[in-house]
């Protein structure tokens, strides 16, 4: 069977790289990224009756109803630069959503192709983030292992002391990875149970994840 379309979800714990390695399918592939925050800034910024709904909604504060996110995705995917394909990320997030994206499939008439799992254990996603600083003065940011400054702990830019965002400190990343392991186990499991599932070791480095995503979805054609 050959697949001229990528129907991909993306998952993955914070500190996965997801992010990262989308980008880097989006520019192999040519398929849109369509992340959550993307969608609803997208929506606000067009002014539509559902961009309307959308921007009360944000502006009182409160979360986005999965009804909207339910309109927002279809939307969204049924727009013509998904005629390739795309990549999910940060929609679903739970069985409930993931049940409403099997609607909207149908709705549109796709089928999705496979969920890509980036599974990395707690340790390594506090060693990366807690790793992370980032200079107050212009944003830039680095890590400490990975991406480090030249001098120290002064940003290159602008000589400024780095420092590490309360975000980004072990205790609120341990908690933040807990809080992701709960609500997406079930999603995993839904996923898993259907052989639409592919997991993917994602404690290398970015490049050597790319290569194993880019490996898989060859395969998969
Ligand atoms: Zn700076």
């Amino acid at each position: 069977m050959r697949m001229n379309k990528y129907n991909l979800i993306f998952l993955g714990p914070p500190g996965a790289g997801k992010g990262t390695v989308a980008k880097d399918v989006v520019e192999r592939l040519g398929v849109p990224h369509i992340s959550t925050g993307d969608m609803l800034r997208d929506a606000v910024s067009t002014g539509t009756d559902l961009g309307n709904k959308v921007k009360s909604v944000m502006e009182s504060g409160q979360l986005v109803s999965d009804e909207l996110l339910f309109d927002l995705v279809k939307d969204r995917l049924s727009k013509r630069d998904c005629e390739k394909g795309f990549i999910l990320d940060g929609y679903p997030r739970n069985v409930n959503q993931a049940k409403a994206l099997d609607q909207i499939m149908d709705e549109l008439n796709l089928e999705l192709t496979s969920v890509i799992f980036l599974d990395v254990s707690e340790e390594e996603v506090v060693k990366r983030i807690s790793n992370r600083r980032v200079c107050p003065k212009c944003s830039r940011v680095y890590n400490l292992i990975s991406l480090q400054p030249k001098k120290d702990t002064l940003c290159d830019d602008d000589d400024t002391p780095l420092i590490q965002r309360e975000d980004d400190k072990p205790e609120t990343v341990r908690k933040r990875y807990q809080i992701y392991s709960e609500k997406t186990a079930p999603l995993v499991e839904y996923y898993r149970n259907r052989n639409q599932i592919i997991t993917i070791d994602a404690s290398g480095t970015v490049d050597k994840v790319d290569e194993i995503v880019f490996n898989t979805l060859e395969e998969l054609r």
